[in-house]
């Protein structure tokens, strides 16, 4: 889960990272308010998520109050690579007399966090490692031996930051960052660009912040951000009904036991010539509640013209499976064909409760590929 640049920043805050003070707006006049609260001058940002919302419009300094409310008012409804700005963060505006990168990213390769920091901050960080790679100071962690002081000081030297001062703060900074990362379960934390004040004060003016989807039960103040405005719908909807499902944009709908068997699905369906409406895993049940959900789930999206059923039973009992299926659709009425491929434990027993049942619109096939063509001819 991505989160805005305001949310990342709270986190950050949270962890002792120096952000600027700053304000929610959702409309000009609460923009204007908000700068009236913070005294300052102030920076209009759009919140969304994308990077390069500067050159995009999306970053304004606002001379005062009326300012504000007016940069707001441009920048709500503003298009940024796709995202339509609803949400803006009004901050105490900041002078700036350096601009610097530091990350902290999951590695899978290596299998460990990566740090990376440069003086060249303000910039796409690629063109960095494009044009300057020895500029780009990049360090694995080692997670069994955690963070050490010795990481900041390899960083901060090696990117060849002299001022002691600097070099202090960063170092306080680089180890808080670490430990914001690993405690969020982030996959992502970016700080871009970490600003030197004419001062001497160094601190976050941007935050990018990735968690990771699988540990947000454990973050229930994070999974708060999600936005159900911003998700696709289907996909909220199947959150809330518990069900594994990833919407896409074909026309057969897609329900398998497991997850390898409801990719393969998704394979064997564009190989008989169709488009994929989503993914769904069913997981490792097949009662009549998982499947009621997930037909729920599935059928609610207009786009879908057909459902492909697609069941191997290990542990799962097929008749089983199958008497969950009649139960659905006993319960909740679907008109648009349901082929169904039942293979492995008790797959006759399966097959034969529902031709029995002979109900008009449920299709049974014996294989993967053919029932994949039948699904496939009955959407088109
Ligand atoms: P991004 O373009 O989406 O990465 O948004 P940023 O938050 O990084 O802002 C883009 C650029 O705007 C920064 O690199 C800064 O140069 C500038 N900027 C943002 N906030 C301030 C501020 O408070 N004061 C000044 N002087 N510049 C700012
Ligand atoms: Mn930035």
């Amino acid at each position: 889960m991505d989160l805005l640049e305001y949310q990342g920043k709270q986190l950050f805050k949270q962890f002792g990272i120096p952000v600027s003070e700053g304000r929610l707006a959702t409309t000009p006049a609460e923009a204007r308010a908000a700068a009236e609260e913070l005294g300052t001058q102030v920076v209009v940002k759009a919140q969304v998520l994308t990077g390069g919302r500067g050159k995009a419009g999306g970053v304004k300094r606002a001379e005062d109050p009326a300012d504000a409310e007016q940069k707001a008012k441009d920048m709500i409804g503003l298009d940024i690579r796709g995202h339509v700005v609803e949400k803006l963060w009004i901050e105490e505006a900041s002078d700036i007399a350096k601009e610097y990168y530091l990350s902290i990213t999951f590695d899978r390769g290596a299998k460990q966090p990566l740090f990376m920091f440069t003086m060249q901050g303000g910039v796409e960080i690629e063109d960095v490692a494009a044009n300057d790679p020895d500029a780009l100071i990049r360090l694995h962690v080692d997670a069994l031996e955690g963070y050490q002081p010795w990481i900041a000081r390899r960083l901060v030297y090696g990117a060849g930051v002299e001022d002691p001062g600097e070099q202090k703060q960063l170092a306080d900074i680089i180890g808080k960052l670490y430990r914001c990362f690993v405690e969020c379960d982030a996959m992502l934390t970016e700080i871009n660009p970490l600003i030197v004040t004419p001062d001497g004060v160094v601190k976050a003016l941007d935050s990018k912040f990735t968690v990771d989807d699988s540990a947000l039960y454990r973050h229930p103040d994070i999974a708060e951000f999600r936005d159900p405005g911003a998700a696709d719908p289907f996909e909220a909807f199947a959150r809330e009904k518990g069900v594994t499902y990833v919407k896409l944009d074909g026309s057969v709908g897609i329900l398998g036991n497991g997850a390898g068997l409801s990719m393969s699905t998704v394979d064997v369906v564009v190989v008989a010539g169709g488009k994929p409406a989503n993914f769904c895993d069913l997981g490792g049940g097949g009662n009549a509640e998982g499947v009621v959900d997930a037909l729920e789930v599935i059928t609610r999206d207009p786009q879908v013209k057909s459902v492909f059923f697609n069941i191997f039973g290990g542990i799962t009992r097929c008749d089983e499976v199958a008497r969950g299926i009649l139960e659905a659709l006993d319960r909740m009425k679907i008109e648009i064909p349901i082929v169904v491929r039942l293979d492995g434990t008790n797959a006759e027993e399966g097959r034969q409760i529902l031709a029995d049942a002979a109900l008009p619109n449920v299709h049974v096939s014996p294989t993967m590929l053919e029932a994949a063509k039948k699904a496939v001819e009955l959407a088109a």
